[in-house]
């Protein structure tokens, strides 16, 4: 980002919005403020909107309109997807435990019998993924019992970028159903990889999808939950019966054309966008693995996304990382933002080497990244390693 010379590198965190989209919900925020549920002309013409949305979205996804369910944003469909398809005692779920907060936390809280009312007995497993940031689906296949009712494994990593194999896993689950007449229904957070990775639902073989727009260079504040057809799910919320009785509230128009906007420009800009920043990616590692420096590679090299480098500096503490980039113009992250008030090392990081305490620097890149940024942030970043290394041995 050339911005009056600052780098921003934290698109996993959140991204600009298009200009186009921006427009747009402008226009409809001003001209389409009408309830969608309203059976007046006016409201009409939002529900038309609403339908014509939805049925786009549904096109980009490979599925069918009724199986989009407009939300929140990635955590309430997270919450949706779990709470929604976990509603009877004595129930297994399996998830990795690198997953998102919103899924991790989720899960604890129906881990938890007391952290619910009625004490709902449910048990997790959560898979460990492999060295580098990868889950084995193997050992999804032997997490599976009769009683489990869900599997959710995320398609992108936020923190270390890596890219789980979800067809695989999807595989594993389909020939356990069969074997054993079960319906384990098998979800994926989409988030972070709807820039980059093929998103088609029924390539995929998932059931639950979740998607925000937030990092499509959309609005915050909406995303999205693909149900499959029959899939058993229910509301988690009480009020109307909007979203085809899965999310009540008013729905919120501008947020949606938004959505839909973000979601066709970039599924447009996928190829040759991953194609760009897998170089740069590739770039800056390079050039990383040149200091003078010990510099660790945080998750697989290969399986992850174009936009993601995540490293460990040892013994240098990386929120001051952070903070001496910042004061050079370069905006990086140490861990999810999410869970930046949290003074213990990333789960992701601690998931890759056990027992090791140690922090991480997150660079993400996005369409404004350039060659030029990345030559600068390594300069920088040398630059601040000889001033910080002198105490920090
Ligand atoms: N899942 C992943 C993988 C994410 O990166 C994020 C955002 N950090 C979320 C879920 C939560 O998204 P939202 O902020 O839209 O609730």
């Amino acid at each position: 980002m050339s911005k009056s010379n600052k780098i921003y590198l934290d698109y996993a965190s959140a991204t600009p919005v298009d200009e186009r989209v921006f427009q747009v919900m402008q226009k409809i925020t001003k001209e389409n403020f009408a309830n969608a549920g309203a059976i007046h002309e006016f409201g009409v013409s939002s529900e038309i909107l609403l339908s014509q949305n939805r049925e786009e979205v549904a096109q980009i996804l490979g599925a069918h309109a009724d199986e989009i369910i407009f939300t929140s944003g990635a955590t309430e469909s997270n919450n949706l997807a779990i709470l929604g398809t976990v509603q009877k005692n004595n129930l297994h779920i399996v998830t990795t435990n690198i997953e998102h907060a919103s899924v991790l936390e989720t899960c604890k809280y129906l881990d938890l019998p007391a952290g619910r009312q009625g004490n709902q007995e449910i048990e997790v497993t959560y898979v460990p993924v492999e060295e580098n940031g990868i889950v084995n689906p193997e050992k999804i296949r032997k997490a599976l019992k009769k009683n489990t009712v869900l599997v959710s494994v995320m398609y992108a990593n936020n923190e270390i970028g890596t890219i789980q194999p979800i067809k695989e896993i999807a595989k594993v689950i389909r020939n356990f159903n069969k074997v054993n007449s079960t319906k384990v229904i098998f979800h994926t957070d989409a988030t972070q990889a709807m820039n980059y990775l093929p998103i088609n639902v029924e390539k995929l073989g998932v059931d639950l999808l979740s998607l925000n727009s937030g990092k499509i260079y959309g609005p915050k504040g909406v995303g999205l939950l693909y149900v499959k057809r029959k899939t058993p799910i229910t509301k988690i919320m009480h009020g109307g019966e909007q979203e085809f009785n899965l999310r009540p509230g008013t729905e919120n128009i501008p947020l949606i054309v938004g959505i839909t906007l973000a979601l066709k420009i970039t599924e447009k800009m996928k190829e040759k966008e991953a194609k760009r920043l897998t170089t740069l990616r590739d770039y800056f590692f390079a050039k990383l693995l040149k200091l003078q420096y010990e510099i660790k590679i945080n998750g697989d090299s290969v399986e992850r996304l174009p936009n993601n480098v995540n490293i460990t500096i040892p013994k240098i503490p990386s929120d001051l990382l952070v903070i001496e980039l910042s004061a050079h113009g370069i905006y990086a992250s140490e861990k999810s933002a999410c869970k930046s008030g949290d003074k213990k090392a990333s789960h992701v990081i601690q998931a890759l080497r056990e027992g090791v305490d140690e922090g991480s620097l997150r660079f993400s890149l996005g369409r404004s990244t350039t060659k030029k940024d990345i030559d600068y942030t390594v300069k920088s970043l040398e630059s601040i390693l000889t001033k910080l290394s002198k105490w920090y041995t």
